[in-house]
């Protein structure tokens, strides 16, 4: 693969940096409205959601922590191993504190129905969930998602955080691959 040329890798951009930016500011006020008055911590899930994380904080007018975790749920390819492990742990002690998690995208589900119910056993006030985007055709764990930016079609995408083997987190913009990168 060439390593200097991204573009021609990219079949078809989806949502461009400008869009994203806007939809996030719409979900961070629907987010104050909805915790105004109560401590906040948002969790950002390493490494896909760092974006969705740094741009999503910046909207909101209010005090928010931001934690992070990593868990791995993916092999190097595109599709799921089924296996979630923790691989960086909560840095704070979330106990009678409001969560909401943050990812940047929900495929099957099964990394964020096991996250959502392993900070449940920590005696959260709530736990929440907000995705930029969601495959609805892929979910196979019931997931109750309060935040969600776009729902998008069942296919491989890249940018904004979301990688192909390590690469493509860097754009700003968030397309699917062209099928050359895949053989
Ligand atoms: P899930 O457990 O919901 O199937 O997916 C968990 C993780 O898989 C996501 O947080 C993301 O890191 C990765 N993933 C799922 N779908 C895609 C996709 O279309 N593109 C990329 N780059 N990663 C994805
Ligand atoms: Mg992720
Ligand atoms: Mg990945």
């Amino acid at each position: 693969m060439d390593a200097s040329h991204v573009e021609q890798d990219l079949v078809n951009v989806l949502f461009t940096e400008a869009q994203i930016r806007e939809r996030l500011a719409e979900m961070a006020a629907q987010i104050e409205e909805d915790y105004e008055g109560h401590d906040l911590v948002i969790v950002g899930i390493l490494r896909g959601a760092v974006m969705v994380m740094a741009d999503l904080a910046r909207a909101f007018g209010r005090h928010v922590e931001m934690d992070w975790m990593a868990v791995s749920s993916y092999g190097s390819g595109t599709k799921s191993s089924g296996v979630v492990r923790i691989l960086k742990d909560l840095d704070s002690d979330i106990s009678g504190r409001h969560v909401l998690v943050v990812d940047e995208i929900i495929d099957t589900g099964l990394t964020l129905s096991w996250l959502t119910a392993n900070l449940s056993s920590r005696n959260p006030a709530s736990v929440e969930i907000a995705t930029l985007l969601r495959k609805p055709e892929a979910l196979q764990m019931p997931v109750d998602v309060k935040y969600v930016g776009w729902d998008i079609p069942n296919e491989f995408v890249v940018g904004y955080g979301l990688d192909y083997r390590e690469r493509y987190r860097n754009l700003r913009d968030i397309a699917t691959l062209a099928p050359h990168v895949y053989s």
